[in-house]
């Protein structure tokens, strides 16, 4: 059979990989993929959606125990562990099963095998132990991450866990220490802390999830305290004794030593890139601190070779990594995209109540030498949350107080990541406060507390 010549090769299926290569297909390009794995990557496998499928069934369970407060008594309800983890790993098969739907509809062909850079725009694949070259004009390198370990706590898959275990665990532990307070931690701290395992979270940093907003952080602390999560912060785990039936967890904080016991530790202190064996030093594609240097159109130092997505610097997050993946095809393909700016890309956190923020924190807008106004409007004054019996949490808003640009908005509060996507559009639109109060929100919809924070910056607001 006659070699088929790519115009495109990208190594990895995540949604860094799979969006470039139906972008690049729609841009008439002939594409192929490597995956060692399954079709969507981390993303749509072992990361956002079925860690939101979990979160969904444990949110099921938290309101059918809260069922009395609208007025429904639910007799003895009760949790089916290994369907709730079943329901989750049939849900990411679908979406797997999605990509290879469209990857057949956009003509892209799947190659399945590890892959491997060589000189002369090559890529092996190595499948089965049989090794086969390809060759393409283009090469996108996507290979995205792993559970990052600490050496105090190496990952043994049984007592001392990662995000993969975590999701797929037989049973549910009765006591679990957590280690890391970013997104991922706080996601299996809300499933597995509403299941009724014990849960305790140690966080390094003095804040927990700490790149929000120092006001969320707190926010988000108390309503750890009132669904009895354990904290503890500026804390570092020094070692994990798994020698015993519980592992016991010695924790540093200011204070001393601590000994904490528990069934399973989940190491969730953030990812490592895929960047082992990939073939880069043969092609002398250049690296540092663990991530591909690339510039604002993806380009690594060697030409015809790009990478996206978490193997790359910038916050490693889906929506990242496939805008990415469109900017780099469309610049490959001859478009003229604008570079992305990586100041106006939201981040999520699904705890109930969920987190969502974009731009600069009040801190960092202060830091960084703008004079702001600040607007904050909390959901107890919202009618849709009340309404709804989710009063907790705010939205806060940032403008520059001289030209009124949008620095930054940050919010806690039920569905609060459905919201966000508006201050996005708004700050790429480059629209002002004024344009945000005089554009007239839904009611009672939880977006009317973003107009009206922006009303409370300028002293406008109504229902405060
Ligand atoms: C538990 C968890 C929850 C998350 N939740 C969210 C969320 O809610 N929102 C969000 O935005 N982000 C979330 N993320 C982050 C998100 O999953 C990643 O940022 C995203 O998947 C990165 O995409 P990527 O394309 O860079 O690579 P990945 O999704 O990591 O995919 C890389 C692919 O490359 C393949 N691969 C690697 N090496 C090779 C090779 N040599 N040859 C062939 N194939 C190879 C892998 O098998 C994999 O399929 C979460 C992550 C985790 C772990």
């Amino acid at each position: 059979m006659a070699e088929v010549k790519y115009d495109l090769i990208v190594v990895g299926s995540g949604p860094g990989g799979y969006v470039a290569a139906i972008r690049a297909s729609q841009l008439g390009l002939k594409v192929g993929v490597v995956e060692r794995a399954e079709l969507g990557g981390i993303c749509l496998n072992w990361g956002c959606i079925p860690t939101k499928a979990l979160l969904k069934s444990a949110n099921v369970f938290e309101y059918i125990q809260h069922a009395q407060d609208y007025g429904i008594h639910v007799k003895d309800a009760s949790i089916d562990f290994s369907s709730m983890i079943n329901r989750s790993r049939e849900v990411a098969g679908a979406m797997s099963k999605g990509i290879q739907f469209l990857f057949k509809k956009n003509k892209i062909d799947v190659i399945q095998g590890f892959g491997k850079l060589k000189t002369g725009k090559k890529v092996e694949v190595e499948n089965d132990g049989k090794k086969t070259d390809y060759t393409a004009e283009h090469i996108i390198i996507a290979t995205g991450a792993r559970s990052k370990e600490l050496p105090a706590m190496p990952i043994d898959g049984k007592k001392i866990i990662g995000y993969r275990q975590a999701m797929t665990l037989k049973d549910r532990p009765k006591r679990m220490v957590i280690v890391g307070s970013g997104a991922i931690g706080v996601e299996f701290a809300y499933f597995y802390s509403t299941l009724g395992t014990d849960v305790t979270i140690v966080e390094f940093l003095p804040n927990i999830v700490p790149v929000e907003d120092e006001e969320v952080s707190k926010t988000l602390g108390r309503s750890f305290k009132k669904a009895g999560v354990k904290i503890m912060t500026d804390a570092e785990v020094t070692a994990v004794n798994t020698k015993g039936k519980a592992c016991k967890v010695s924790v540093k904080t200011k204070k001393g030593e601590e000994v904490i016991e528990c069934d399973i530790v989940l190491s969730a202190v953030g990812v490592t890139t895929n960047l082992e064996s990939i073939g880069l030093e043969d092609v002398g594609v250049v690296t540092d601190k663990g991530k591909i240097i690339v510039d604002d159109y993806y380009k690594t130092n060697i030409p015809g070779i790009y990478a996206i997505g978490d193997i790359v610097h910038g916050p490693a997050l889906a929506h990242v990594a496939s805008a990415e993946g469109i900017t780099c095809v469309e610049k490959l393909a001859g478009l003229n995209p604008d570079p992305i700016d990586y100041n106006n890309i939201p981040g999520c956190t699904y705890w109930s109540p969920e987190i969502a923020s974009v731009g600069y924190t009040e801190k960092a807008a202060r830091e960084a030498g703008y004079e702001i106004k600040v607007g904050k409007f909390p959901f107890t004054a919202s009618g849709k949350a009340k309404a709804a019996g989710a009063p907790e949490g705010f939205v806060k808003v940032i403008f520059d107080a001289k030209y009124g640009e949008w620095l930054g908005a940050h919010m806690i509060g039920a569905n609060v990541t459905e919201m966000i996507a508006e201050v996005v559009v708004a700050r790429k639109l480059e629209t002002t406060g004024h344009e945000i109060i005089k554009s007239i929100h839904p009611h009672p919809t939880m977006s009317e507390a973003l107009m009206e924070a922006t009303a409370a910056a300028y002293d406008e607001v109504i229902h405060l």
